[in-house]
């Protein structure tokens, strides 16, 4: 091992906690700053009436990236956290009352298949074996950063080969005829911030990632991921300092000494390590004048993904019999308009495209003793939509509520005992997220790979990023790997 380092990381989102258990791991000392009293970023937990609310990731895949934190800690994943597997991974509800179960073997999703496109089946292998075709090429480039344009060029004979310069949707559709199994096989993008009409079908590498090791729940929500997470942290001696936001990377010569917290202190760092989103933080914690002059320019340039509003709820009664599974997602008869509204005109559009969180369903410690947990998530436009949020927020959450209550949960309103909700402003102003987008920088091509910001900054020494805004993009599975990537960089 190296000498040991004095790592700052600003955050405690899912990659800051993957770099920081890395490098604590190796013997640096690491600090993590976080500016909530609670850890997590978009993992926040809340905690209201007896309830437990995981604020944003609840899809969990690649148990085997959390392995390798507690491996080269010396411990095991199991003393931590308990993970088990769900399936069907979800139910997709298609706008006339029906659903289609999304399962991890092909023979379960074909069977779903059957009932609504027989003809389908054959298409629907061959796209399998397209996305198999696209995990297997691309996957390995999601723990490496692109250093260079010509380490990015490389990857292009590949691209023409498995066809994945199409959206994801014109990729699906290549392959399957029905318009409803089409949009069951290319919503992936939607999990990372992308628009299934023009996300390329790079992303659909996803589709295998999730059947390759599975859907997990974490007993106790994800929360009790990032739980683990500290608690390993601080195991292999990392400290992390909560209700302290940094107001300023410290530069000199280039080079990133440490950071100034928002109380005037100052703690001085041989490396910095940002979680905060990447656009935030260049155009807030780096003083203007040491950026280049594009710098500006490019970031306000760059495309950012959608919002949410997400809204957390419980009742006081079980919906037993309700047609919800664990994970929902409620497609809509407009769906191809809604992306355009969301994505495109950037106004909130009429029809809703909801995914409904039901973690009761699995897990009985989550919720008080005959109550039910749920988050609805509803995808809206990022601030570059010009919507006041802060006059629009109680109407548009009674929609949704009662969007839920005639279709899915009888009298809900009547039986809420705690509620919370967020809008694109929370993204903004808690989370410090450039134009409140939920997943930072929009995949798209143009976005992706050596053309995304890397996690070495480029423009200055010993300072790193790590999250959704970088190389290889949004997802707890690949913010853990920008971690691994800024981890390995620092060793170097
Ligand atoms: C509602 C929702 C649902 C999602 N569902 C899924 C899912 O099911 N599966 C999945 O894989 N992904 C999901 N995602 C995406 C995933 O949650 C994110 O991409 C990922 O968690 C982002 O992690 P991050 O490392 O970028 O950090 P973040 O979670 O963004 O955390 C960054 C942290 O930095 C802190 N911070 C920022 N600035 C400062 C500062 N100046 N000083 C101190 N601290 C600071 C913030 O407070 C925050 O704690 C979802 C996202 C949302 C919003």
């Amino acid at each position: 091992m190296q000498q040991p380092k004095k790592i700052a990381v600003i955050g405690s989102g899912f990659g800051g906690l993957s770099a920081a258990i890395r490098l604590a791991a190796k013997g640096h000392e690491v600090i993590i700053f976080e500016k909530h009293d609670k850890p997590g970023g978009r993992a926040y937990q809340y905690e209201i009436n007896g309830f437990k609310f995981d604020g944003g990731p609840t899809v969990i895949t690649a148990p085997h990236q959390y392995d390798e934190l507690f491996e080269l800690a010396g411990k095991k994943r199991e003393d931590y956290m308990t993970l088990v597997p769900l399936d069907p991974f979800y139910r997709i509800f298609d706008g006339k009352g029906d659903h289609f179960d999304y399962w991890r073997s092909q023979e379960h999703t074909e069977a779903e298949i059957k009932k609504y496109s027989p003809n389908d089946i054959a298409g629907y292998r061959k796209f399998i074996k397209g996305v198999t075709d696209i995990f297997h090429w691309f996957h390995p480039f999601t723990e490496k950063s692109f250093p260079t344009l010509w380490s990015f060029l490389r990857i292009f004979p590949h691209v023409i080969k498995t066809g994945t310069w199409r959206s994801m949707y014109a990729f699906a559709a290549h392959f399957i005829k029905h318009d409803f199994i089409r949009k069951v096989a290319s919503f992936h993008p939607l999990l990372v911030g992308g628009n299934p009409f023009d996300t390329p079908s790079i992303y659909g590498l996803i589709i295998q990632f999730e059947k390759q090791w599975g859907i997990h729940y974490c007993m106790g929500g994800t929360g009790a991921i990032v739980k683990a997470l500290c608690r390993l942290f601080e195991d292999c001696g990392g400290t992390i300092q909560l209700n302290s936001e940094v107001q300023q990377i410290i530069i000199h010569n280039k080079q990133a000494k440490g950071v100034q917290l928002k109380d005037g202190s100052v703690y001085e760092a041989d490396e910095v390590v940002c979680n905060g989103d990447v656009a935030f933080a260049y155009k807030n914690y780096i003083p203007n004048t040491l950026l280049p002059k594009q710098m500006n320019f490019w970031l306000s340039n760059l495309q950012y993904s959608n919002s949410l509003v997400v809204i957390y709820f419980g009742t006081k009664k079980k919906y037993t019999n309700s047609k919800l599974s664990h994970h929902n997602l409620i497609l809509g008869n407009k769906y191809n308009k809604l992306m355009r509204d969301i994505f495109q005109r950037k106004i909130l559009p009429r029809e809703l495209g909801l995914y409904l969180h039901m973690p009761s369903k699995t897990d009985a410690t989550i919720a008080p003793e005959g109550c039910d947990c749920f988050y609805v998530l509803s995808l809206v436009p990022n601030l570059d939509g010009k919507i006041n949020w802060n006059e629009l927020m109680d109407e548009y959450v009674d929609k949704v509520l009662g969007f839920l209550e005639e279709n899915y949960l009888p009298e809900l309103r009547s039986n809420i005992v705690a509620k919370h909700a967020v809008t694109p402003l929370h993204f903004q102003n808690n989370l410090n997220s450039y134009k409140g987008a939920a997943f930072s920088i929009k995949p798209s091509m143009m976005q992706s790979g050596y053309f995304r910001p890397q996690v070495k900054s480029k423009w200055f020494d010993n300072l790193y990023f790590v999250g959704a805004g970088v190389h290889p993009g949004a997802g707890v599975p690949a913010v853990m790997a920008s971690g691994k990537i800024a981890a390995a960089a620092i060793e170097q």
